[in-house]
């Protein structure tokens, strides 16, 4: 929904780079405008210096969601996970983080180094406030306090996409063994805390406002899509183990280069195969029969076009191993991406061709993720 909205860089901290998203200044401008009714009650004779103590917390609760996010930031990367950037955006932040293989034990500590800062920052608020008898400075340290308190505690609900998810998540990693298991678990939690939160402004307060029906109905979309993502991108994870190039590679013909295209069509058919290589005259691989290419030519030309116009010539990157399977399969294809890859056998000879379009389904097929 956001996603399409340039973020703008603030600068570095720690070698970190900090983004803030544009939607930040609307949430800034409803918390300043939103809550100057309850700041001008509280803090009487203020006129429209009340807009400014709104705007000084707005201002003071993102430092505190930013300090947030640099924890979960300088765990991991104590932990040696490189950290992308942190952006702080309508709702909170975000910490990209680069978790190839973490251990469920790494993945609990950097979850809970948030939330932990948030209740200690709330604590330290509340503590530092309690000396200070100027109004201004003693209300924002309170309000402080009690927004590193929210920060903190609502992060800490067992629901993905929050921080106690990721615990959750975690957690039932570790004591199951099976990192696909937590994020389900994980996941539906957070489908359901969606839909509680929904409830909120008709159950707390004295009947529900449009405010906190818009408030309600934005975190419980993006608790929603959270939850939903994560359990896509865990039946993926789940299925990458399983992707062999030997499993998934279609079998392929050898032409040559010279042979006209509907007589390489006809040859594979008979074969049962649904791909094509380019042999030299020492039957070398030299070229890979482009599918897509192969497709979008008309029927009528194929008798005049030859094979070697529709290929692609093999390069060092193009080349697979027929055992190699998993992240590293997926590792060898971002490094090199053609639509076609040849996977060799042991002995150098062909054996059949990997289409990144089949990898890409395999991948994101749908059923049989769940266990
Ligand atoms: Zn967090």
């Amino acid at each position: 929904m956001v996603s399409g909205w340039r973020n703008i860089p603030l600068g570095r901290l720690r070698g970190i780079p900090v983004y803030v998203s544009p939607t930040w200044f609307i949430v800034a401008a409803v918390i300043t405008v939103g809550f100057e009714p309850f700041v001008a009650r509280s803090l009487r004779d203020l006129g429209a210096g009340a807009y400014a103590v709104t705007f000084a917390f707005a201002v003071l609760l993102y430092v505190s969601v930013l300090l947030h996010e640099l924890s979960h930031a300088l765990t991991a990367r104590a932990f040696g996970l490189p950290v992308r950037g942190i952006t702080l955006h309508f709702l909170g932040g975000h910490t990209e983080i680069e978790r190839d293989s973490p251990t469920p034990g790494r993945d609990l500590l950097v979850s809970a180094a948030g939330p932990a800062l948030s209740l200690v920052l709330g604590a330290a608020a509340y503590l530092a406030a309690m000396p200070v008898t100027a109004p201004i400075p003693e209300y924002l340290l309170l309000v402080l306090a009690a927004a590193n308190g929210i920060v903190g505690f609502f992060n800490l609900l067992p629901a993905l996409p929050l921080d106690g998810g990721h615990m959750l998540r975690a957690a039932v990693w570790r004591i199951s063994g099976d990192e696909q298991r937590g994020t389900v678990v994980a996941a539906r939690a957070g489908q359901v805390l969606a839909g509680l939160v929904l409830l909120v402004p008709f159950v707390v307060g004295d009947g529900p406002t449009t405010f906190g029906i818009v408030w309600a109905a934005l975190v419980a979309m993006l608790l929603w899509t959270g939850a939903t993502q994560a359990l896509a991108t865990g039946r993926m994870r789940a299925r990458i183990p399983r992707l062999g190039a030997r499993e998934l590679a279609r079998r392929a013909v050898p032409v040559s280069a010279d042979q006209p295209v509907s007589e390489a069509l006809r040859a594979a058919r008979e074969r049962g195969a649904s791909s094509m290589v380019v042999v030299d005259a020492r039957d070398r691989p030299t070229g890979v029969v482009n599918l897509t290419a192969l497709s979008a030519l008309p029927e009528e030309r194929r008798p005049w076009v030859s094979v070697a116009s529709v290929a692609r010539t093999v390069s060092d990157g193009m080349t697979l191993g027929v055992d190699i399977a998993g992240t590293e399969l997926l590792a060898a294809m971002r490094s090199a991406p053609v639509p076609e890859y040849l996977v060799l056998d042991h002995d150098g000879t062909v054996y059949g061709v990997l289409a990144a379009a089949d990898v890409d389904a395999a991948l994101s097929a749908k059923g049989s993720g769940t266990r």
